[in-house]
């Protein structure tokens, strides 16, 4: 469980964040939709321990983690995609996902193969590509990387920014299926996504976002919530 309680935060003297309340639960996608420069990726960034928050709380099933350092929320239960995908040169698929390691320190040598193992098998398509340069594989496979090497740590929640940004229709169609299993399979997965017709499909809370606030919530289930929200953000 995800509780963020009136979050507040700045980059100097812009006041960025004024305010965000959201919760979420294991098993569901979060989605924050908004246009652009509305503070979607400042709040994931905030939560992951990117930007530290100026006020508010956020809470991790209830240990709080507002403000640590983000290798301490990382090995807490909670990793970040970020929309720029950070795919290291010089280094193969393998050794890519093997950075993802540094999340499961403390676990042993067998353990962090079997971590490895569990998520190549969960990505077939980086499992064939493993020996492959990462910075040469397309766009959606990078995306895949991203996401994969956070897996490895095993989080219990993924906070994904823009994951099909300039993608081909049928890698996103992939990414979305991908996004669908980890929700299944118990993740609470939060979502910043401007593809908002894919995103609502697999969401169950959505928050409006406008200027550093939540203008409103919804149920993704709730045709009144989706056409207030399409109303909203103008799609
Ligand atoms: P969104 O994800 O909704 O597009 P962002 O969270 O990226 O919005 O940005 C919110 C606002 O904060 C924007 O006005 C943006 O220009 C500004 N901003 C983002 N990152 C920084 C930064 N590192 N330093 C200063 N301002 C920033």
């Amino acid at each position: 469980m995800l509780e963020i309680t009136d979050l507040h935060a700045h980059y100097g003297l812009s006041h960025v964040l004024q305010g965000v309340t959201l919760t979420g639960a294991a098993g569901e996608v979060v989605s924050l939709f908004g246009r652009n420069g509305v503070g979607k990726t400042t709040i994931i960034k905030t939560i992951a321990g990117w930007v530290r928050p100026t006020s508010g709380s956020i809470r991790l099933d209830g240990a709080d983690i507002g403000g640590r350092p983000a290798d301490r929320i990382c090995r807490m239960g909670l990793g970040i995609v970020p929309e720029d995908r950070r795919i290291f040169p010089g280094l193969s698929v393998l050794e890519n996902l093997e950075l993802g390691l540094h999340q499961t320190a403390g676990r042993s040598r067998s353990e962090k193969r079997e971590a490895l193992d569990r998520v190549l098998e969960r990505f077939p398509r980086l499992k064939e590509r493993r020996a492959q340069m990462g910075t040469t594989l397309s766009g959606g496979e990078q995306q895949m990387l991203a996401m994969a090497r956070v897996m490895v740590g095993a989080p219990r929640v993924l906070l994904i920014d823009e994951p099909t940004e300039g993608l081909a229709p049928m890698i996103v169609d992939e990414i979305f299926g991908i996004i669908t299993t980890l929700r299944d399979q118990g993740l609470l997965i939060l979502l910043v996504e401007q593809n908002v017709h894919r995103a609502i499909a697999v969401t169950s809370r959505f928050y409006a976002i406008e200027r550093g606030q939540v203008v409103f919530t919804g149920s993704a289930a709730n045709a009144d919530d989706r056409e207030r929200l399409f109303g909203t953000i103008a799609v």
